[in-house]
C-alpha cells in the first residue's frame, strides 16, 4: 500500500463518499475509499428514510447505504477499513497514515462527515454506554417499557424521541428553550404522541447512576428560574446535533469557526488545490443524505477535471 500513488483517494464512506466514489469509478480514477470506524456514516444509526427521492415507500438507512457501497462496487471502487490519524496536505501526492501504512494519492476528496455533539459532562462520559446513549436506533430496545430522557429540540431528538416509543413507557424532551427548533412534521408527530412529555427552558446538569446499574436519574436546571431539580430517568439519549470530523486536517485547511471545511462557493474546492470536501463535512445547512450525495458527485467531477489539468 506504501509504495503505490492513487489517483483519488476518497475519505468517508456516507452518501457523499459513496457518491463520489460510484462517479469516480465509472470515470475511470480507480478510487480508494477509506472507510472509517463508522462505515455507512450517519445513515447506518438512523431508522427509516423517508424523504430519499426514489425510494417512494421509504428505506431503512442502513439498507440505503448498503446499496450506494454495492453500487461503488459494482463499477470498481476500491475500499480499505481504518482511521486516518494524519493527513499531509502541503502539496500532492498527498500522505494519509492509517493504521500504521502511509497512503498517498494525487487527488483527495474529504467525505468524513459529523458526530453527534454530547453535553461535555463528566457523568454523561461516564455512563455513556451505561444508561447514556447518542443513538436512539443502536440503543433504544435496551431501554423496553422504561422511561427515558431525550435532550435537544431539533429534528433528531423528535425522531429519537418518537421512536424511542416503540419501547419505552414514557420519553421527555428537555430542551434548553421554550421553542423547539425541528421541522413542523416532525414536531406534530411528537407532541401528538401521548408517551411524549416535555421539560422546557432545561438543560441536564449531571446523569446519576452507575455503570453496573445504569442511569437512575438527572439534574435538571431551569434556565429562566435558576432552580435545579431531580429527575427520575432510566436513560439519556443525547440528540443536540452534530460536529464535523475535521481535527486532522486543522491547521491545513480552512474552516468556519464550528470546523465545517471552506469550499469555494459552487464547488467543491477548498483551499487546497487537489483536495475536495462533499456532505456534511462542509455544509452546516442542510445536512441531508440527498444533499450530500449531490455535492458528492460535484466534488467527483471537480476531481476528474482537475486531474486532467493536472496531468494525473
Ligand atoms: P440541530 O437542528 O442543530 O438541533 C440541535 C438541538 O439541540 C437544538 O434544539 C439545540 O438547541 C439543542 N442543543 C445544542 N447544543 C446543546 C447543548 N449543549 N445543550 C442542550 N441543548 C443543545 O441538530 P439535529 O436535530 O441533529 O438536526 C440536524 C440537521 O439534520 C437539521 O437540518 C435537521 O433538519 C436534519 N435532520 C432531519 C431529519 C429528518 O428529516 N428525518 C432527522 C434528523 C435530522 P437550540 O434550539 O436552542 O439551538
Amino acid at each position: 500500500m506504501a509504495d503505490e500513488t492513487n489517483r483519488l483517494v476518497i475519505l468517508g464512506s456516507g452518501p457523499a463518499g459513496l457518491t463520489a466514489a460510484l462517479y469516480a469509478a465509472r470515470a475511470n480514477l480507480n478510487p480508494l475509499l477509506i472507510e472509517g470506524i463508522q462505515p455507512g456514516g450517519q445513515l447506518t444509526i438512523t431508522t427509516e428514510v423517508e424523504n430519499y427521492p426514489g425510494f417512494e415507500h421509504g428505506i431503512q438507512g442502513p439498507e440505503m447505504m448498503d446499496v450506494f457501497r454495492r453500487q461503488a462496487e459494482r463499477f470498481g471502487t476500491r475500499f480499505v477499513t481504518g482511521e486516518v490519524s494524519e493527513a499531509r496536505l502541503r502539496k500532492p501526492p498527498f500522505e494519509l497514515s492509517v493504521e500504521g501504512d502511509t497512503i498517498r494519492t494525487q487527488a483527495l476528496i474529504i467525505a468524513t462527515g459529523a458526530s453527534a455533539k454530547l453535553l461535555e459532562i463528566e457523568s454523561e462520559k461516564r455512563l455513556m454506554g451505561y444508561g447514556v446513549s447518542a443513538c436512539a436506533t443502536c440503543d433504544g430496545a435496551f431501554f423496553k417499557n422504561k422511561e427515558v430522557v431525550v435532550v435537544g429540540g431539533g429534528d433528531t431528538a423528535m425522531e429519537e424521541a418518537t421512536f424511542l416509543t416503540k419501547f419505552c413507557s414514557k420519553v421527555t424532551v428537555v430542551h434548553r428553550r421554550d421553542s423547539l427548533r425541528a421541522s413542523k412534521i416532525m414536531q406534530e408527530r411528537a407532541r401528538k404522541n401521548p408517551k411524549i412529555a416535555f421539560v422546557w427552558d432545561s438543560i441536564v446538569e449531571e446523569i446519576f447512576g452507575e455503570p453496573k446499574s445504569g442511569v437512575s436519574g438527572a439534574r435538571l436546571k431551569n434556565l429562566k428560574t435558576g432552580v435545579s431539580s431531580d429527575f427520575k430517568t432510566d436513560g439519556v439519549f443525547m440528540a443536540i446535533g452534530h460536529k464535523p470530523n475535521t481535527d486532522i486536517f486543522r491547521g491545513q485547511l480552512e474552516m468556519d469557526p464550528q470546523g465545517y471545511l471552506i469550499v469555494k462557493p459552487g464547488s467543491t474546492y477548498t483551499n487546497i488545490e487537489g483536495v475536495f470536501a462533499a456532505g456534511d463535512v462542509a455544509d452546516h445547512t442542510y445536512r441531508q443524505a440527498v444533499t450530500a450525495a449531490g455535492t458528492g458527485c460535484m466534488a467527483a467531477i471537480d476531481a476528474e477535471r482537475w486531474l486532467e489539468a493536472h496531468g494525473g
